[in-house]
């Protein structure tokens, strides 16, 4: 069985441990969520989402997350990569 990488973003950039750039592109509700992730930097900015990220995992849980609840939902939002650039 292939243990899954996971992926960390931190402001506009996302950080891969365990899966290369290349399976990250080729699962596309996997690079959705994670631009949601970038999306809710945007509207937060750096402290603001790290703040509600943390305060929500702990008053929620990591799964339960309305950041993690959103973010699982775009996986299935095409319209979550309009205005997002990947370099
Ligand atoms: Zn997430």
């Amino acid at each position: 069985m292939r243990v899954k990488g996971v992926a960390m973003v931190l402001g506009r950039t996302i950080h891969l441990h365990g899966a290369s750039r290349l399976e990250f592109l080729s699962n596309t509700a996997w690079v959705r969520h994670e631009a949601c992730h970038v999306k809710q930097y945007r509207e937060y900015g750096m402290i603001g989402f790290l703040v509600r990220y943390l305060f929500q995992c702990a008053r929620w849980g990591y799964y339960d997350n309305p950041l993690e609840v959103a973010a699982r939902k775009a996986e299935a939002d095409p319209g979550i990569l309009e205005g997002i650039e990947i370099i």
